[in-house]
């Protein structure tokens, strides 16, 4: 049986789970550098890379993302190994291709801001095009189901990113997404919201918004291309508890220190279970078809996610349940010595 493809998903009505965040998850864990954020990991680690497929997969992802974020030629170049571009793609797209195949999920290749656009700098843009068309001819090739082009500021990069998805994809679907800073405005000066409607009019699948920005500062702008756009939209915030003062990860601030917690010392600001809640039930009442986390997610977070958009992932079978606990439980089972006197104990406020 051929598995049903993005498009034919989102038209007949289906949500798309997606597991972002490779970049930090591997950060957390100690086989990629924060600050240029390239995931050697792909090189060094395959097989931990396609562990990190299957846990997603297992927590609730219906897309298994070939991990070439910033797995790009400005990238690679400036750490000194552009030598190693086409294996490091290879390899991801070969893996990430393995675990969708065996896990009937879509494998998606992936491209993302080159860090080298510059409106009105043709050579820089034209450096910015070979780069997108080389990756997105490498994922055509290992059997990218579609492409996501993501964590776009302007506008024209955006547009340049689906031009070549249009010109090399061999007709692959492109979800197209922006990363907003604390104006509700590209670099180049399109409201974003405008900004996704004309990227749905040039043809792509899928526009939205990813990265950036937490669930609380994401979702008003979310709701507003709801209102502009016909087809699906995209919503995947960073987890993190970003506020009107500081709508995005990169600005929040410690409120002892007054210092910019980005990226090492976010984990502070992580968003609890409770408020992934929040955002996928807003999420799905406004109708984001495809959803997920971005930056700082891991697996517990998507499990919650993908359980407000109705799905039972394996990892559901390990979902919470604090009535079966010695202490917490109310079950006759457990004895008052515990679920009174030492939870008591537990609950008293220090003195
Ligand atoms: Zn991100």
């Amino acid at each position: 049986m051929s598995k049903k493809g993005l498009v034919e998903r989102l038209n007949g009505g289906d949500n798309v789970i997606v597991a972002e965040g490779y970049l930090f998850e591997f950060e957390r864990r100690g086989y990629l550098k924060a600050g240029t954020f390239v995931p050697e990991v792909v090189i060094e680690q395959p097989d931990l890379v396609k562990s990190l497929h299957e846990e997603y997969v297992h927590a609730g992802s219906d897309v298994t993302l070939a991990f070439t974020y910033y797995g790009h030629r400005e990238k690679l170049k400036f750490i000194g190994r552009e030598a190693d571009i086409e294996t490091l793609n290879v390899q991801a797209l070969k893996i990430a291709k393995e675990v969708a195949d065996k896990t009937g999920t879509l494998m998606a290749g992936n491209i993302c801001n080159s860090t080298i656009y510059e409106k009105n700098n043709q050579e820089a843009n034209d450096m910015a095009k070979a780069m997108f068309k080389e990756q997105i001819q490498w994922a055509v090739q290992y059997g990218a189901d579609f492409i996501v082009a993501e964590t776009f500021s302007d506008f024209g990069e955006a547009s340049l990113a689906l031009e070549c998805v249009k010109q090399y994809g061999n007709g692959l679907p492109a979800v197209v997404s922006f990363i907003t800073s604390n104006s509700d405005e590209t670099l180049d000066g399109i409201p974003v919201v405008e900004a996704c409607k004309r990227l749905e009019d040039a043809g792509a699948a899928v526009v939205g918004l990813n990265c950036g920005r937490g669930p609380r500062t994401m979702m008003p702008l979310v709701r507003k291309i709801r209102h502009a756009c016909k087809g699906p939209i995209a919503a995947l915030p960073v987890p993190y508890r970003t506020t009107v003062g500081q709508p995005t990860f990169q600005s929040l601030q410690d409120p002892e220190t007054g210092k910019a917690v980005f990226p090492e010392d976010l984990p502070a600001f992580l968003c609890s279970r409770s408020q992934i809640v929040e955002f996928a039930t807003e999420a799905k009442e406004v109708g984001v078809q495809y959803v997920g986390l971005c930056c700082g997610s891991s697996s517990h977070c998507l499990r919650v996610l993908a359980e407000v958009y109705g799905r039972q992932p394996p990892a559901c079978k390990y979902s919470p349940d604090m009535s079966k606990h010695f202490m917490w439980g109310k079950d006759p089972h457990f004895k008052k010595y515990y679920t009174e006197g030492l939870r008591n104990e537990f609950l008293k406020e220090a003195i």
